[in-house]
């Protein structure tokens, strides 16, 4: 089973000389395979117009394909120069764009399953549109980073494991916790004041990085004597008229990512479908959307910061409904499939740093057979560069580095015609935590 995190420990604090550099949508980044435009979708949310739009836009300006991210987002690739006036209109025409001056501080990862079955926690996706609205009606809010992330949790523990800047979670009784970065400690306030309550914790952190004068990014960039504390927060949201109750110790759940095709919950079973590497043509994108769009509800789809996407409204009771064209179309839609847990950053030839294609290094292990699959294998993460980019969060991950003389495996080199069996051997006994190193 997948091992909870420990409580991270502060980083060191950090001296910033630059603002991030965190392409978007509207500021493209130059690689090496052509401009990329990095999309936000708070809480991963689509609906299938939304989505049809994002497959247009691949075809019409990219390469043809899409790409999941680990914080639910959408990347184009390939994009070509002078696309950004045409592209930029087109998203804003799908409701993608709401607000130009924010577009890079929509980073709100949610709970995938909230709200579906009966999992007897709150349904927390409302939450998601209203957070975004707020953010967006926030002119403090457009010095936020492009790294800093909230996460909205129904109280499983799921997102709020990814080392989010704000975390909101569901509670019982119609009341929610806050949190700032890795504290141990949080605000409990009502669930109706969660959304404006973590606009008002982003704001505090701001607040705290401009005293500290570091440009910190994240809340783990501050320096200690700057560090938010709880009964600060609650004198803030106090001031701001939401009742806020200090506590300080809060047992931290825990739940891993959804796996491919989702717990049965009678006919209300979603599909959860995993790209391989997160990676998808316009063409599978666009029989997503048709399975979305034929399901029950409104054909929303939901990418998760596992890069994979849930379908609630589509049912496994219902495989010629379909079930059988996600599998035609080479998407995974079973547990344990051989994709499952396996990432990649992008490698050659998208990376100008890649040492090697980590993509097609990832398939030929995987094609090798060996690495266990599903519950049995840790998380591996193959990366072109110590950089590490998109690395998983949370729990224990093999560690692949690829270097000018092959791979690093959790710090070791290994031939490469052994990789496939260490991969393997390495996913059965994980040695290398998230706390531990991969910074
Ligand atoms: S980890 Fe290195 S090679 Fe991979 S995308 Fe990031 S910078 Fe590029």
């Amino acid at each position: 089973m997948p091992t909870p995190p420990s409580a991270t420990p502060r980083d060191e604090p950090v001296i910033r000389d630059r603002g991030d550099a965190c392409p978007g949508a509207l500021r493209l980044h130059a690689a090496d395979d052509g401009y990329l435009a990095r999309v936000r979708i708070p809480g991963g949310l689509l609906t299938s117009r939304q989505a049809s739009a994002l497959a247009l836009a691949a075809d019409r300006f990219g390469d043809g394909h899409l790409e999941l991210t680990s914080r639910g987002n959408v990347q184009l690739r390939g994009l070509a120069g002078g696309c950004g006036t045409g592209l930029a209109e087109l998203l804003d025409g799908a409701g993608l764009l709401p607000a130009p001056g924010h577009e890079r501080v929509r980073n709100i990862v949610a709970t995938p399953l909230s709200g579906i079955g009966s999992s007897g926690r709150p349904h927390v996706t409302p939450w998601v549109g209203e957070l975004d609205r707020l953010l967006c009606a926030s002119t403090r809010a457009t010095a936020l980073s492009g790294r800093f992330l909230f996460a909205i949790d129904d109280g499983r523990g799921d997102v709020a494991a990814l080392d989010p800047d704000v975390t909101l979670l569901g509670g019982p009784r119609g009341r929610a916790l806050v949190r700032l970065g890795a504290a141990r400690g949080a605000v409990e306030v009502d669930a109706a004041d969660a959304p404006r309550a973590a606009l008002l914790a982003a704001e505090y952190f701001l607040d705290s990085a401009d005293a500290a004068g570091t440009r910190a990014w994240q809340v783990s960039e501050l320096p200690a004597a700057h560090a938010p504390e709880e009964g600060e927060f609650a004198l803030r949201l106090g001031s701001a008229g939401i009742a806020a109750d200090v506590l300080p110790q809060v047992a931290w759940p825990y739940a891993p990512s959804p796996r491919p095709w989702g717990p049965g919950t009678g006919d209300r079973t979603p599909l959860c479908v995993l790209p391989p590497l997160g990676r998808l043509t316009a063409d599978q994108w666009r029989v997503l959307v048709g399975v979305a769009a034929g399901g029950e509800g409104d054909g929303e789809l939901r990418v998760t910061p596992w890069r994979s996407i849930v379908l609630p409204g589509a049912s496994t009771r219902r495989p010629l409904d379909g079930y059988a064209r996600l599998v035609a179309a080479g998407l995974s839609v079973a547990p344990d499939g051989p994709w499952e847990s396996v990432t990649a950053c992008t490698g050659r030839p998208g990376c100008a740093k890649a040492l090697s294609d980590v993509r097609a290094d990832a398939r030929a292990v995987v094609d090798a057979g060996e690495a266990p699959a599903g519950p049995a294998g840790a998380p591996v993460h193959w990366s072109g560069c110590e950089r590490r980019c998109g690395h998983p969060r949370g729990a224990a991950w093999v560690d692949l580095v690829a270097t000018p003389d092959g791979y690093l495996l959790d710090g070791r080199p290994v031939p490469s015609h052994e990789l496939a069996q260490a991969v393997a051997d390495a996913r059965r006994q994980p040695r290398v935590s998230e706390d531990a190193v991969k910074k």
